[in-house]
C-alpha cells in the first residue's frame, strides 16, 4: 500500500512537472519572442547531469520485460516478475532506450567513453529538440 501511495505521488509529480514546465517559460516570454525570436532553434530544453536523467527504459534481468525507470536514484522494480534491482544496477541492466521528458518521444542516445563509462552519456530528441547530456561538453 506504502508503495502505491508513493508510486501515485510520484506519478503525480511527473505529470505536475510535465504541466508547469511549459507554464514556466512561456507567461513572461510574450514580450521576449518578438526581440530574439530564434534562440530556441538548435534547442528547446535541455539538461546535464545524471540527477535530471530522462526516464529511461530498461530490459528486466530475470524476465525479459520492459523496465520504465522514471528517476535515476530509485529502486528499478520489475512490474511483472518480482524483480528488485538498486538503481546502482543501472549500468547491470540492458538499457534499450530514453524516453524524452518533454514530448515523450523514444530518443537518440550514444556514447562519448565507450571504453571507460557504460552508461549512455547523451540523449536527443528528433522530435521536440531536447537534449541531455551526462556532462558538461567542456
Ligand atoms: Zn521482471
Ligand atoms: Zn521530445
Amino acid at each position: 500500500m506504502i508503495d502505491r501511495i508513493r508510486l501515485v505521488v510520484r506519478w503525480l509529480g511527473w505529470i505536475l512537472e510535465r504541466i508547469v514546465a511549459p507554464l514556466r517559460s512561456n507567461p513572461d516570454s510574450v514580450g521576449f519572442t518578438l526581440s530574439i525570436p530564434e534562440t530556441g532553434t538548435t534547442t528547446i530544453d535541455g539538461d546535464v547531469g545524471w540527477g535530471s536523467r530522462p526516464p529511461a527504459l530498461l530490459r528486466c534481468s530475470r524476465c525479459g520485460s520492459d523496465l520504465y525507470h522514471r528517476h535515476p536514484y530509485d529502486d528499478i522494480d520489475c512490474p511483472r516478475c518480482v524483480a528488485t534491482h538498486s538503481y546502482e544496477e543501472f549500468a547491470a541492466l540492458e538499457f534499450r532506450r530514453f524516453r524524452c521528458p518533454v514530448c515523450g518521444s523514444a530518443m537518440e542516445h550514444g556514447n562519448r567513453h565507450p571504453n571507460r563509462i557504460d552508461v549512455p552519456e547523451w540523449a536527443t530528441c528528433h522530435a521536440c529538440r531536447y537534449h541531455w547530456e551526462f556532462r558538461h561538453s567542456y
